[in-house]
């Protein structure tokens, strides 16, 4: 039969409260509120609990004076992996082009050779993910990715539809808020705003030059893809990472320098983890720190040579967190950057370097026990100060542990 050139967008419905929902079915039809890795903090929400006026990024003692029969549960990254990948199957049987775009969206080409209309297939698919995996999701097909995402988030919950009559298009951008367009934040919307550009649609009439001059090429991808030229790439392998960063909230805002290394160090572990899975080995390491007063300091260090080794990274952190901490100030984040990857073969052994042997060996020990005995089962004696956050299984896996996506 044929169809049309198109690019579809899945996205589940409240995944985590759906993930939770799979497990717990006492859990269906209730107000549901998934916590951050604290408890403090609502990260998702069911539509019962929005429905009572709770919002993503409410504190917890907020949220149950506005919904006190919620239930309230830490989130559990490790499982809604699960049920990501078994989502990511699924769309596969659809499709040989998949982008893993985030945990719970995926972008995919849809066969032009396919037996079903894109209307058919937007259902088809909607109904297996929750046949298979149970989790209700969301599908938008359309001429291009922006379209398609588009699509999907007007289309929620649980909705399936195809569109790429230019006349349709043309009625969806004209109900769509520039801002509600990937890519447009605030700042962009204000400086189109300047030029009377308030919707989609706008933006899609707009003259192509203009917004190039507004927005640079970033904005004119989007304003080719609004108008239907399918520009932005789909990736079904992510590319190289420029840079891995492993940190964020360190547990309670501090000043103790004890509990800031302890996190800072715990952050490297995790790191050197990424920079080993992904075979990079780093060029330069930065030291991140967000005090609680809103300032940033941010430490870099040159590293003499492309490493992944614990002992030289460790250094480079000590020296950051010099650099980046003002001193006695609290901290309430700490994140550690490392860029100017290279691949390990292309790495020359700095002249200075301490010996490798007993580095590497160590290194290799440690992997060993911690892939029999469990992810953190060897660590860092310094790591003993945020001890608490090691017994804590919401603390073992998170969001960013999930490989392979393409939003970070
Ligand atoms: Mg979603």
């Amino acid at each position: 039969m044929g169809v049309p050139a198109a690019v579809g967008h899945l996205d589940a419905d409240c995944f985590y409260i759906s993930a939770e929902r799979v497990r717990n079915t006492f859990l269906l039809g209730k107000p549901v509120g998934v916590l951050g890795n604290q408890g403090a903090f609502v990260i998702a929400k069911s539509y019962e609990m929005k429905a009572a006026g709770v919002k993503t990024g409410d504190p917890i003692w907020e949220a149950i004076v506005k919904c006190p029969h919620g239930v309230y549960l830490k989130r559990d990254f490790r499982w809604y992996e699960v049920l990501s990948r078994l989502m990511l199957d699924v769309v596969r049987e659809f499709s040989p082009e998949v982008e893993y775009y985030s945990i719970d969206e995926f972008f995919f080409r849809v066969p032009s050779d396919s037996e079903r209309s894109l209307q058919e297939t937007a259902e088809v698919m909607r109904h297996r993910i929750l046949q298979q995996v149970r989790v209700p999701v969301t599908v938008g097909i359309a001429r291009s990715k922006t379209l398609a995402k588009l699509i999907s988030d007007q289309a929620k919950p649980f909705g399936a539809l195809a569109l790429v009559d230019p006349e349709a298009e043309r009625a969806l951008l004209d109900r769509t808020a520039v801002q509600e367009i990937c890519g447009i934040g605030e700042r962009r919307a204000k400086r189109l705003a300047e030029y009377k550009v308030f919707t989609a649609l706008d933006l899609a009439l707009a003259n192509r030059k203009l917004i190039r001059s507004l927005l640079t090429a970033v904005g004119e991808a989007l304003w080719f893809e609004l108008n239907g030229d399918p520009v932005l790439p789909l990736y079904s392998q992510r590319p190289p990472h420029k840079m891995l960063s492993r940190g964020g909230a360190i547990g309670k805002p501090s000043a103790d320098f004890n509990y800031i290394w302890g996190w800072l160090v715990r952050s490297l572990e995790r790191l050197i983890e990424e920079l080993e899975y992904h075979r990079v080995c780093a060029g330069r390491l930065e030291t991140w720190v967000m005090h609680y007063d809103g300032q940033v300091g941010v430490g870099k260090v040159e590293l003499n040579g492309p490493t992944d080794r614990f002992d030289l990274l460790l250094e480079a952190a000590r020296l950051g967190l010099r650099r980046a901490w003002l001193p006695r100030r609290t901290v309430a984040r700490l994140n550690l950057v490392a860029t100017h990857l290279q691949w390990p073969g292309s790495v020359q052994r700095g002249l200075f370097d301490p010996p490798a042997e007993r580095a590497e060996t160590l290194a290799r020990l440690k992997r060993e026990v911690n892939d029999r005995c469990g992810r953190f089962a060897l660590r860092s004696g310094a790591t003993l100060f945020v001890n608490e956050f090691y017994k804590d299984e919401a603390y073992s896996y998170e969001v960013c542990d999930v490989r392979g996506k393409i939003c970070f």
